[in-house]
């Protein structure tokens, strides 16, 4: 026998049960979205890694370990895009589409990611996320809005529990004056830091609260907290945002490590998370960022923005999956085929699932099999059903064993009421 054939280390395969919650979660964010004005964009999956590199910066995890890269064929270092924003940043650019503050573009995309991560619960390295970009409008109205539109999806599908962990990164002034403070806090570690994090110090400060590791996270404890540093405004429009989340009656907390991995972000950032036992890691995050459209050769806007990440999410949820009324397609015999054949198409032409069962060597072995693919109504075609243009309607597992024969022309009308019917009872 020929060995057994793996997916790739980190990527699984969807099917059955798993395609379905998958499908669900993704309309139920496309209902919600277009509700709040969001519109689909469709990105290519491959974009030039020059794209990444810039905007979310050589220091990030992302970039400097995890991307997907690749020399093609024609030489273009290419990558597997390893998130959205910045790809929907550049179609923006490339399709010269308009956007300034009075006009603000709405995208929500959604589809597979790809970083060279740890594998595992909740990581993997082709994963998906539902992501949505609100660009334009700058101002803690949108930031709060984006915040609301994630809530809003995730209680629908069922996660009551979510707390929105928010913060301020601030501009770029108070940012500025922040990471000086913060570079002085921690020289005074410096030895103690993990390699990673004396890179940062370096290269990008902030991104050392974002440290996993264990004594960075105890020297952390005791960093300078970026509220104290912002300016006027910046404190001004980060206690709208929270006096906003009031209003909404949004459940969240303020934690100032939340600097998020990427470059881009200023002012507001966040992260869903639900005080569920199973998973603490984030279901989903985001935040605004300046100068990102500007940085593609699109217009000086700013944009707020946020991904969900799928699997987190079907891992939580309890998703039950609508019942239909699933019909079977029977001949007794081979002489009945075509008749079934054609009633078959008959009933997919007028949107009822049906299924035309050809294996089976009698009857019995057809009925059976029917049984097994989940087939409730069974419509047999024997020889007299050809004769007099009729179909015999049994039902399965009916204690009654009840069957009712009737004309062909009414078949559609009776599986329609049948399936009502079915609908309500389940
Ligand atoms: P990020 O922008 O990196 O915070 O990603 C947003 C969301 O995508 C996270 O909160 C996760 O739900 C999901 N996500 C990110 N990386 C992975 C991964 N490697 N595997 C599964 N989900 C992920």
């Amino acid at each position: 026998m020929s060995q057994r054939i793996n997916p790739i280390r980190g990527m699984k395969d969807f099917y059955g049960l798993d395609c379905s919650k998958y499908q669900y979660i993704v309309d139920t964010a496309t209902q919600i979205s277009a509700r709040y004005g969001y519109q689909l964009i469709e990105i290519p999956i491959v974009e030039n890694t020059e794209i990444f590199q810039r905007s979310l910066g050589d220091e990030s995890d992302v970039v400097s370990k995890e991307m997907y890269s690749f020399i093609d064929k024609g030489g273009e270092n290419i990558t597997l895009r390893p998130e959205g924003t910045a790809g929907v940043m550049r179609a923006i650019s490339s399709n010269g589409i308009f956007v300034n503050d009075n006009q603000p573009l709405k995208f929500m995309y959604y589809g597979p990611m790809f970083r060279y991560d740890r594998p595992q619960k909740g990581r993997y390295r082709q994963f998906h996320q539902i992501g949505f970009e609100h660009i334009g409008e700058k101002s803690p109205y949108t930031d709060v809005l984006s915040i609301a539109l994630a809530v809003d999806i995730l209680h629908e599908i069922g996660l009551a529990d979510v707390c929105v962990h928010v913060n301020s990164l601030g501009g770029f002034d108070s940012r500025q004056l922040y990471t000086t403070e913060l570079v002085k806090y921690f020289k005074k570690f410096e030895n103690e830091l993990s390699e990673d994090s004396k890179r940062r110090l370096l290269k990008n400060p902030l991104r050392i609260l974002d440290s996993k590791d264990s004594r960075d996270c105890e020297i952390n404890l005791n960093a300078p907290k970026i509220r104290n540093y912002l300016n006027e405004h910046d404190a001004t429009y980060f206690q709208k945002v929270l006096d906003l989340l009031d209003l909404l009656d949004i459940n969240y907390i303020v934690d100032q490590k939340l600097v998020r991995g990427l470059d881009y972000y200023t002012h507001t950032t966040f992260e869903f998370k639900t005080n569920s036992e199973q998973y603490s890691d984030a279901l989903g995050g985001g935040g605004r960022y300046d100068g990102l459209l500007e940085m593609f050769g699109g217009s000086d806007v700013s944009g707020v923005g946020f991904a969900l990440g799928v699997e987190r999410l079907m891992m939580l949820i309890d998703y039950k999956p609508t019942v239909l009324l699933k019909v079977a397609i029977v001949a007794v015999s081979a002489n009945e085929f075509d008749s079934a054949f054609m009633l078959n198409k008959e009933l997919l032409d007028n949107s009822i699932s049906c299924e035309l069962i050809t294996g089976g060597n009698n009857l019995k072995k057809r009925v059976e099999l029917a049984v097994k693919r989940g087939c409730s109504l069974l419509l047999i075609i024997g020889n007299d059903e050809l004769k007099d243009n009729s179909v015999t309607l049994t039902r399965v597992n009916d204690k009654d064993n009840r069957s009712v024969t009737i004309p062909r022309y009414s078949v559609v009308l009776r599986i329609n009421e049948l399936s009502q019917e079915f609908r309500h009872s389940h």
